[in-house]
C-alpha cells in the first residue's frame, strides 16, 4: 500500500488581520444574516418533511440561523433501506476507491470548507475560534487521513502460508448496516464515527445531536462534493426512541458507532440485547460515553502548569468535553499558591458570544444543559460543605451563560466530585501530603468512569506509583499535562469502565470493529 502518510492538520491561529481571520469572520457573517435550509440527507436526496425546528446558536437564543426537518418512523425506514441498498456497490469497490473520497473530504475542509465548517461549530454550538478549529478543522482533517492510514494497517495483516498453502484474511465490512449516533460537543466525532465505519465498507445510518445539525449539514455537504455515492452515509433528525425502536429490531443492524451519554448508551445496549434472536449477526457496540476526569496533584508538581492545566482542562469549551477536568486532588502545601493563579487566570478570561473572538468562555450548548449545571451551583451554595472560590454566577436570559466555577469541597465523596455535570463546574478538594496514598484510592474509586485523568508531580518515584495504582482509571492518562485535546495518531482516545467500549478513536483499534474478517484457506 502506498497512501499519503499523514501529518497532523496544523493548527491556524486567526490572528487579528490574517486571511484566515477574515474569512472566517465572513462565514460567520453569512450564517447570521442568512437562515440555513438544514434537510435530511436520505440515499443522497433532501428531505424536508413539515416539522421545522429552529436552530439557533446557544449563546444568542433568540437569533435564528436557520431550520432543520424532523422526521418520523418512516424516514429511519427510508434511510435504512436507502443504506442498504447502497451497501453491495459500496463495500465491492475497492479501498483505494473508497479511501480517496474521504482523504478528498480532509482537504476540501483544510481549504475550501475551512471558514464554513468553523462556522457553523462556533455558532451552532458556541464554540470559540480556537476550539471550533482544533474540533472541526483539524481533529476532523485528521481523522479522515489517519484512519486512511491505519485502514491498511489492518489490510496488510494477513496469515502465514505454507507450502502448497496459501491462506490469506480479507476484512470484509459488516453484514447490514451501521448506525452512528453523534453527540453535539464535537463536529470531529460527529464527522468520524459515519465515515470510520464507512471507510472499510459498511453504509451508514446517521443521527446527530439536534443541537449540532448546522455542522452536520456542512459536513455532508463536503461529502456529496467529495464524491460519496448516495446511501452510503445517510443523515436524519428523528426522536432517539422513535429511531431505535426500528434501527434496533431491524434484522439488517449491524452495529452502533456511538459518542454520548452513559445513560443512553446502556439503555441501548438493554435494547439491543433483548433483540439479539433479531440479528444475523451479534451486532458490534462501540462506545465513548461519560466521564469525571481528575487532576491528582502531588506536593513536588509545578504550581503554574497545575493552574494552567487546571483552567483549561476544566473550562476550554465551557467543560462540555467528556475528557474535561472536573475534580482535582490538591496537596495542602500548594492550595494557597494554585488558588491564587487559578484566580488571576479566571479574572482575565472574558464570557460571551463566539463573534467575539476574545471571549474564552461562550454558552453551554442548551437550556436543558443550563438548568443541570446551575442546580449543582445552587446546591452547592447551600451547601456547607462547599466554598465558591470563583464563579458560581450564570444568566440565561440571551444565551445560556455559566461562569467558570471553582468549588472547594471538604468532602472527597460530595456529589460534584463523584457525578458527571458536563460543564464549567471544577471540584477540588485539599489534602495532607500524609494522606496521599488514601487520596490515590479515593481517585480510584469514587466515580464509575475511567476516560481520562492527569498526575501533575516532579517526583519521578511518585509519577510511577501513582500510573500504575490508577492503571484502570483511565483510558487517556497525562503526566504534568492538563487531560483533555487528545491528538488524532498521537494519544488514540477513549476509556473503560463507564466511559465506553475503550476502542480508541483515532487508532486502528476501531477500525477493526468495523470489519468481519473472512479466513481463506486454499491449497494448490
Ligand atoms: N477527544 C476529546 C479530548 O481529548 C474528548 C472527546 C469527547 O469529549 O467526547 O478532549
Amino acid at each position: 500500500f502506498n497512501v499519503p502518510n499523514p501529518v497532523n492538520e496544523p493548527v491556524k491561529e486567526y490572528r487579528p488581520g490574517s486571511p484566515e481571520r477574515e474569512s472566517l469572520k465572513k462565514a460567520i457573517q453569512s450564517f447570521r444574516s442568512s437562515e440555513t435550509d438544514v434537510p435530511m440527507y436520505i440515499g443522497g436526496k433532501e428531505v424536508r418533511t413539515e416539522r421545522k425546528l429552529r436552530i439557533s446558536p446557544p449563546h444568542d437564543h433568540q437569533h435564528t440561523l436557520g431550520y432543520f426537518y424532523e422526521g418520523d418512523a418512516e424516514h429511519v425506514e427510508q434511510a435504512i433501506n436507502a443504506a442498504l441498498t447502497a451497501k453491495e456497490n459500496w463495500a465491492a469497490l475497492s479501498w483505494e476507491h473508497r479511501a480517496s473520497i474521504f482523504l478528498k473530504a480532509a482537504d476540501l475542509i483544510a481549504g475550501p470548507y475551512r471558514a464554513r465548517i468553523n462556522a457553523a461549530t462556533m455558532l451552532g454550538q458556541s464554540k470559540n475560534a480556537y476550539q471550533a478549529e482544533i474540533d472541526s478543522a483539524c481533529e476532523l482533517i485528521d481523522f479522515l487521513r489517519y484512519n486512511v492510514f491505519f485502514a491498511t494497517q489492518i489490510y496488510q495483516q494477513q496469515p502465514n502460508s505454507s507450502a502448497g498453502v496459501w491462506n490469506r484474511t480479507e476484512y470484509r465490512p459488516l453484514e447490514g448496516f451501521v448506525f452512528a449516533l453523534t453527540p453535539f460537543n464535537f463536529t470531529a466525532i460527529a464527522g468520524n464515527l459515519p465515515t470510520s465505519a464507512a471507510l472499510m465498507g459498511n453504509t451508514v445510518v446517521w443521527k446527530p445531536a439536534y443541537t449540532q445539525v448546522l455542522a452536520a449539514k456542512v459536513i455532508m455537504e463536503v461529502l456529496l462534493e467529495s464524491g460519496l455515492p448516495e446511501g452510503v452515509i445517510n443523515l436524519i433528525y428523528v426522536d432517539g426512541p422513535v429511531a431505535g425502536d426500528i434501527i434496533f429490531s431491524h434484522p439488517d443492524f449491524a452495529g452502533i458507532h456511538f459518542t454520548g451519554s452513559t445513560g443512553v448508551f446502556q439503555k441501548i445496549w438493554g435494547e439491543i440485547g433483548a433483540n439479539i434472536h433479531k440479528y444475523k449477526s451479534y451486532p458490534r457496540i462501540v462506545g465513548e460515553t461519560g466521564g469525571k476526569d481528575f487532576v491528582l496533584v502531588h506536593e513536588s508538581a509545578n504550581v503554574d502548569e497545575v493552574a494552567t492545566g487546571l483552567v483549561r482542562g476544566a473550562f476550554e469549551y465551557q467543560g462540555q468535553k467528556c475528557s474535561a477536568a472536573s475534580r482535582a486532588y490538591i496537596p495542602s502545601s500548594l492550595w494557597p499558591a494554585v488558588e491564587a493563579r487559578i484566580k488571576d487566570f479566571l479574572s482575565e478570561i472574558k464570557m460571551g458570544g463566539t463573534e467575539d473572538f476574545s471571549n474564552f468562555i461562550n454558552a453551554v450548548i442548551d437550556e436543558r444543559s443550563f438548568r443541570k449545571i446551575t442546580a449543582y451551583i445552587d446546591a452547592a451554595k447551600e451547601s456547607d460543605q462547599v466554598r465558591i472560590v470563583a464563579g458560581g454566577n450564570y444568566d440565561g436570559s440571551k444565551g445560556y451563560f455559566i461562569e467558570p466555577t471553582v468549588l472547594l469541597v471538604n468532602d472527597p465523596n460530595y456529589r460534584t466530585m463523584c457525578e458527571e455535570i458536563f460543564g464549567p463546574v471544577l471540584s477540588i478538594y485539599v489534602y495532607e501530603p500524609s494522606e496521599f496514598d488514601t487520596i490515590l484510592d479515593i481517585v480510584n474509586n469514587t466515580s464509575p468512569y475511567a476516560l481520562t485523568g492527569s498526575i501533575f508531580a516532579k517526583d519521578r518515584y511518585v509519577i510511577e506509583k501513582v500510573s500504575k495504582a490508577l492503571q484502570n482509571a483511565a483510558g487517556n492518562f497525562y503526566i504534568n499535562d492538563k487531560p483533555t485535546g487528545a491528538v488524532v495518531g498521537q494519544q488514540p482516545f477513549g476509556g473503560a469502565r463507564a466511559s465506553g467500549t475503550n476502542d480508541k478513536a483515532g487508532s486502528s483499534l476501531n477500525l477493526l470493529r468495523w470489519v468481519s474478517a473472512r479466513t481463506i484457506k486454499e491449497t494448490y
